[in-house]
């Protein structure tokens, strides 16, 4: 049985008189593995931060698991179980990667459950393990944005939201980066949300995906479905 976890319906967004959203509908499935692709300024991230709740809608609605979360708080949106690693990585330079971790689990109430937590986090990420001292700014691109997710994995979300996780990446990093959202998926049941430029890769590995252009969604089907559509290769994929 499909349950929806997620669901955007006609959700605006502005930036003072810039219009950002302009009506989003999605829905994400209990799951799932949905991509959210377009081109730049298209409205990605801000639809993302829009379901985190770090940016306000201005009409429309977000219902997370049964419940409208338009208008709750951030924070209170992590305790209910959405985690988002934003783009550009956002992690505290000046604190060690388990300091970093740390700070990801500050809604959970389990503190007992949080060592473990860890361990599941070093096993997906044995660079992470082996730096766990080292403090977050002197990292790699590649383990930054590894930390970043390690970090939003840290509040055991039931949606995981990742905003262009390969951005900047050397490729065995992004090949490295999308098996392991696979396996966090797959293995730990976390449902992921996934803005990317990398559309070749986003596709390849969603179940579903939403082309979004100027603020509104404009495409929507499985990612094979996009993947073989030749305007979206044309426009997307690089391919002509
Ligand atoms: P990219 O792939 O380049 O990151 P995006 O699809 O994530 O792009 P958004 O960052 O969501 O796009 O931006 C959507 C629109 O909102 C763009 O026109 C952008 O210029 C505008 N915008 C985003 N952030 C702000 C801001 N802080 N102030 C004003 N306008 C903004």
């Amino acid at each position: 049985m499909t349950t929806t976890l997620l669901e955007l319906d006609g959700v605006g967004a502005h930036y003072g008189r810039i219009q950002a959203l302009d009506g989003i509908s999605l829905t994400v499935n209990e799951g799932e593995v949905v991509t959210l692709i377009g081109a730049n300024g298209a409205g990605k991230t801000t639809t993302m931060r829009a379901i985190s709740g770090v940016r306000p809608i201005s009409s429309g609605s977000i219902t997370f698991d049964g419940t409208d979360i338009s208008t709750l708080r951030a924070d209170l949106r992590v305790v209910r179980g959405i985690s988002q690693a934003p783009e550009g990585r956002g992690i505290f330079p000046g604190m060690t990667v388990l300091e970093n971790l740390d700070m990801g689990a500050y809604s959970r109430k389990d503190r007992k459950e949080l060592p473990a937590e860890m361990d599941r986090i070093f096993e997906l990420f044995p660079r992470l393990a082996e730096r766990r001292s080292q403090v977050g700014g002197t990292l790699s691109g590649g383990e930054q944005q590894m930390l970043a997710i390690g970090r939003a994995l840290m509040s055991k979300p039931r949606l995981l939201l990742l905003d262009e996780p390969s951005m900047g990446l050397a490729p065995q990093f992004i090949a490295q980066i999308f098996r392991i959202i696979t396996e966090i998926n797959k293995t730990q049941g976390v449902t992921v949300l996934l803005v990317e430029q990398n559309a070749q890769q986003a596709l390849s590995r969603a179940d579903r995906a939403y082309v979004i252009e100027t603020g509104r969604i404009t495409r929507s089907g499985t990612g094979k479905e996009l993947l073989a559509d030749p305007s979206i290769k044309e426009a997307y994929l690089g391919v002509a």
